[in-house]
């Protein structure tokens, strides 16, 4: 656990979140400025910075529970597609430093964009409940 690390202190259960899955390697939670409806942050438990710090063995575990965790959301929010996002670097947008996936829920006909917007923590608590595996 890195001392100065959001996600590791989510990790630790230090910091609260809206809890999508959780198992020894990984833990997804709800993004609190999400996308669209559903955007899920899926992370290892252990630290690493992004894609190129993270040993393959990791990589394979997350990818894995990405697929898991994006083909549940599919089924229970009944999403047209899901764009996965995995930032490197704070040229690419990255603003937390411990590597994360972005599954992010998509409708036929809404406007694809890349934004967050505020969340409603009641509202993403209730989504939270509802979504968890
Ligand atoms: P990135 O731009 O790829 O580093 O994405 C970081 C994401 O983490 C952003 O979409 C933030 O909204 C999200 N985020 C930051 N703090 C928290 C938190 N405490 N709980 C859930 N999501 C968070
Ligand atoms: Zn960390």
């Amino acid at each position: 656990m890195k001392n100065d690390c959001i996600f590791c202190a989510i990790a630790a259960g230090e910091i609260p979140s809206f809890k999508v899955y959780e198992d020894d390697l990984v833990l997804a939670y709800l993004d609190i400025n999400p996308f669209s409806k559903g955007h899920t942050l899926v992370i290892p438990k252990a630290h690493s910075t992004g894609l190129l710090e993270t040993d393959d063995a990791t990589l394979a575990a997350v990818i894995a529970r990405v697929k898991k965790v994006a083909a549940h959301i599919t089924a229970k929010l009944g999403c047209d597609g899901f764009n996965i996002l995995q930032n490197n670097g704070e040229a690419a947008g990255q603003t937390v430093r411990h590597v994360h996936f972005h599954i992010i829920p998509r409708w036929a006909g809404d406007p694809l964009v890349f934004e967050n917007h505020k969340g409603d923590m009641d509202a993403l608590k209730a989504l939270a409940e509802e979504i968890r595996l």
